[in-house]
């Protein structure tokens, strides 16, 4: 399947022109083998891989292996961090006019960073449909123990052969699908924060993105049987989720409050290292979301939701957990200015049916888990090593962990019987 760009630039509704960097995407088996044509005006081009995709992929590019230049990234535990981009950095030979990307999240991480500084393009080659960053705009990087988005390149072209990621290991298709449903709480918070602060919201954007989600959610049986057919429709899923960022400008499409999750515990502010994989701290993160949200819906509709002042920085709070671990100022200044600081109270209470109405087309969150669970993804802390009595903490903190509003980060706000505050 060749993906039809120009459907997403033509002029819409929102007033906005969407752009699209990527030039052309193909989802379909064989798609690596238009890689050769692609490379043609190029005379030195690099594949970046690491020991497992390079495995994953050697039977399909076998002989782009044995003609071009291959930098293998290695170590044990291989991370989009700064310490990894300064291995890449250091291995890629000068000369290298044009990059491709062979692996899954954190390889094209690495890769669109290091393209980025270097002013190159790159191809983007899935070997596995385990996260919808391929074709982001920005990179999400650990820097110096912070999680960042750095601006980084999308990739000109992607190439997600079907006969290479629909033979990756189940565990990392299951995360992709965790990321994808994440998408129910990105999407929940992006218009959340329309409705309270008029910040720009495309609802054409948004509307091809739950649609490709709900599509996904149909047919996660056969995903689990590896029917290649479905296993496409996963892989185009998280692919447009990265387009809607590019067209958006931003990750506000795809990542809200469950993402912010997941990057708490990446920075080991409250925990120890977590041995999971992007999506399946997502998947935690969006079942925990969805409970916190739900339980906010109720209240609202039962009229015990009163607005109370949370406008203000939990100093205290900050300096307990990410002051412990040194980043109290890095906090300080991520979160600079406070998002909440022109929040008007009253408006705030005024539109709470607003946002209950958009609450309640949110998945229902015991719903999600048995899907989740039975499609083969994590759900629990517990799976992932987390202690379930961190559960408040990570609630409370994780709107912190960026400077993007989230109703979690509005629910500061809200007091009720059972709320964080
Ligand atoms: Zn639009
Ligand atoms: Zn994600």
């Amino acid at each position: 399947m060749n993906v039809e760009l120009h459907r997403f630039t033509r002029p819409c509704a929102c007033g906005h022109e969407h752009k699209i960097t990527v030039k052309g995407v193909w989802i379909e088996p064989g798609a690596v083998s238009r890689l050769g044509k692609l490379l043609r005006d190029y005379k030195h081009p690099v594949i970046v891989c690491d020991a497992n995709t390079k495995k994953a992929a050697l039977e399909s590019m076998k002989d782009y292996f044995a003609a071009l230049e291959v930098l293998e990234v290695t170590g044990s535990d291989i991370h989009a961090n700064d310490s990894y981009v300064e291995k890449v950095q250091k291995c890629l030979d000068g000369e290298a006019d044009v990059l491709v990307a062979v692996g899954s999240g954190t390889i094209h991480d690495l890769t669109r960073y290091v393209a980025y500084t270097r002013g190159l393009n790159f191809i983007s080659v899935p070997t596995a449909a385990s996260v919808d960053g391929f074709v982001s705009t920005v990179a999400a990087m650990t820097w110096h123990g912070m999680k960042k988005t750095l601006t980084a390149v999308a990739p000109m072209y992607v190439l997600a052969d079907t006969d290479i990621f629909a033979k990756a290991p189940f565990r990392l298709t299951a995360s992709g699908i965790s990321d994808l449903m994440g998408k129910y709480t990105s999407l929940l918070d992006w218009k959340i924060s329309h409705i309270v602060t008029g910040e720009y919201y495309c609802e054409t954007v948004s509307r091809l993105e739950f649609e490709a989600v709900r599509e996904v959610e149909s047919v996660l049986d056969q995903i689990r049987d590896g029917n290649p057919a479905c296993m496409e429709k996963l892989m185009y899923a998280l692919i447009l989720s990265g387009l809607a960022m590019q067209m958006i400008g931003n990750s506000r499409p795809a990542s809200g409050a469950e993402h912010h999750v997941s990057h708490l515990w990446e920075m080991e502010i409250i925990n120890d290292y977590i041995d999971a994989l992007h999506g399946e701290k997502v998947s935690v993160g969006l079942i925990l979301c969805l409970e916190y949200y739900e339980k906010i819906r109720k209240a609202i509709e039962k009229g015990t939701c009163k607005v109370v002042d949370g406008r203000a920085y939990e100093t205290e709070l900050l300096q307990e957990t990410f002051g412990a671990k040194g980043k109290y100022q890095d906090a300080l200044e991520e979160n600079d200015p406070n998002l909440m600081e022109g929040l008007d109270l009253a408006d705030l209470e005024s539109k709470l049916p607003l946002i209950a109405q958009e609450l309640a087309a949110l998945p229902e969150s015991g719903r999600m888990r048995r899907l989740l669970a039975d499609a083969g993804c994590v759900t629990r802390m517990e799976d992932l090593g987390m202690s379930a009595d961190k559960k408040d903490l990570t609630l409370r903190l994780c709107p912190y962990v960026r400077r993007r509003l989230t109703l979690l980060r509005l629910a500061k706000n809200f007091s009720f019987p059972g709320s964080l505050y």
